[in-house]
């Protein structure tokens, strides 16, 4: 991920508009949550503002939202600290590929962060976590369609890696996250990666964006990452 060029911040709806938006996704991870016969307190929403002004995320503050996403930690950097001083409670994640050099910079910044990949990367935050005498939540992030150009550690690599960073992180390392490829049906995918997370006793499965989070649910999602379907297309 480049994390050099500034993002291009995009036009979002009304803060009315974005109230009501909200509303509709809770709506529909309710629905989803007692189709699978779960409870939709047992589902936690991350709105994902990446590209979206921070007018945007105050609108989603104002409508009850407190746990937001972002996949650039230049991004998030110019965007929370003014939010968090209003609103002591909100929650940053960390959803981008992370690069090494920003994992200082991440544990500094975020409450989670969700794509833990690769053992580089985890040296990286151990050593960011140690500096900095702030642990972060964990996820690790696993490229589930084994794609070329994708972060996630790859399937074949998942059960080693998660190991490991048990063993290293302890319970900071909460779940796991995944994107499944764009093309092909989520669900075999989804279902992989609730499947990996119960066998190795890790809570947190993020997986869902705003056309698939209700497949999500029905598969096992504890977390989902809705961007467009709160703030408006990028
Ligand atoms: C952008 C993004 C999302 C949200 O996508 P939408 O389709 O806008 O809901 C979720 N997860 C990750 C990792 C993303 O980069």
């Amino acid at each position: 991920m480049d994390d050099l060029a500034p993002p291009p911040t995009t036009a979002a709806p009304t803060t009315a508009a974005i109230a009501e938006n909200l509303t509709r996704v809770r709506d529909r991870i309710a629905i989803a949550a007692a189709a699978a016969g779960r409870q939709p307190t047992d589902i936690t929403l991350v709105a994902v503002s990446k590209t979206k002004p921070a007018e945007a995320v105050r609108a989603a503050l104002a409508a009850g939202q407190r746990i937001f996403g972002e996949n650039r930690v230049q991004e998030a950097a110019g965007k929370f600290p003014g939010l968090r001083s209003d609103y002591p409670d909100l929650k940053l994640h960390l959803i981008g590929g992370l690069q090494t050099n920003k994992a200082r910079d991440a544990v500094r910044l975020a409450e989670v962060i969700e794509t833990l990949d690769r053992p580089r990367l985890a040296d990286a935050i151990a050593a960011a976590i140690e500096k900095e005498g702030r642990t972060p939540t964990l996820l690790i992030e696993v490229n589930v369609g084994n794609e070329g150009q994708k972060s996630g550690i790859p399937r074949a690599d998942a059960d080693g890696f998660i190991n490991d960073c048990k063993s290293r992180f302890g319970a900071a390392l909460a779940g796991l996250m995944c994107v499944p490829p764009l093309d092909e049906d989520p669900r075999p995918h989804f279902t992989w990666l609730a499947d990996r997370a119960a066998r190795h006793g890790l809570p947190v499965v993020s997986m869902g964006m705003s056309a698939d989070f209700d497949i999500a649910i029905a598969c096992g999602a504890t977390w989902v990452r809705v961007g467009s379907a709160i703030f408006g297309s990028r």
